[in-house]
């Protein structure tokens, strides 16, 4: 085969490893990205009884502080009702001190009802901690494969755009001209092969001569229906050398 042809080949399959990679580059970041959010918002979730536990115990720190408040106010008004001068002031005072030990008693109550919930929601956080702890480890090693993912094809596209260029400067000016143009306006693809008289571009019959052309001339020869430089792949050939 044709010296250049074979150049144009090997560059065809440099622009396509390069474009494959090109696409996976900003697939990988976007799948992250995903990973992450999804995560989050599975935490987030997860996070909801132990969020509610927290809730209750502030509520249960503030009953409490009412409840001192309360006792203290208590032992005051009964200091107070030893230093009364009269029976009105002392019933007032009595009163008071009935008030106050009834909401006492209320918000003991509430503490009850309080400690209650607390307990069923901390084993319900308790599991969902669990299988949050589960789903973490299966994010982080996720994250981890993608991540390699990212590295390994920052290599391997640095190799590839090496080995293009690599055989770029071997090819004459113009013919490297010829091929960008047809490639640019053919998707990226300006070199095809053609086995069975069928253009792997376009995937059309080629004309029967010259498709005999093909397997003899070391010409470039063009697909006359998608306009891309065409050669002769013998696929029964590779079949046989593999
Ligand atoms: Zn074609």
């Amino acid at each position: 085969m044709n010296e250049d042809l074979l150049l144009l080949i090997e560059l065809q399959e440099c622009d396509s490893k390069l474009v494959a990679l090109l696409a996976s580059k900003k697939i990988l970041p976007e799948k992250i990205d995903k990973l992450d959010k999804d995560f989050g918002t599975f935490k987030e979730s997860m996070e909801q009884n132990k969020k509610k536990h927290e809730e209750l115990k502030c509520a249960h720190t503030e009953k409490e502080k009412e409840i001192k408040k309360i006792n203290e106010n208590i032992v005051k008004a009964k200091g107070r009702l030893l230093e009364v001068k009269n029976n009105k002031e002392y019933q007032a005072i009595l009163k008071e001190i009935e008030v106050a030990e009834a909401l006492c008693s209320e918000i003991e109550t509430q503490v009850i009802s309080l400690l209650d919930e607390m307990d069923n929601i901390f084993v319900l956080a308790k599991k969902d901690d669990d299988i949050l702890s589960q789903r973490k480890q299966k994010y982080e090693e996720e994250r981890k494969i993608l991540e390699a993912d990212i590295n390994s094809l920052d290599m391997d596209f640095s190799k590839w755009e090496q080995k293009r260029n690599e055989i770029k400067i071997k090819i004459n000016g113009s013919l490297l001209e010829k091929y960008e143009k047809i490639k640019n306006r053919n998707g990226g693809t300006g070199v095809v092969s053609v086995w069975k008289a069928v253009c792997n571009g376009c995937h059309m019959n080629i004309p029967p001569q010259l498709y005999n052309e093909l397997q003899k001339t070391s010409d470039l020869l063009i697909c006359p229906n998608c306009n891309r430089i065409i050669y002769y792949q013998n696929k029964n050939k590779e079949k046989a050398a593999v």
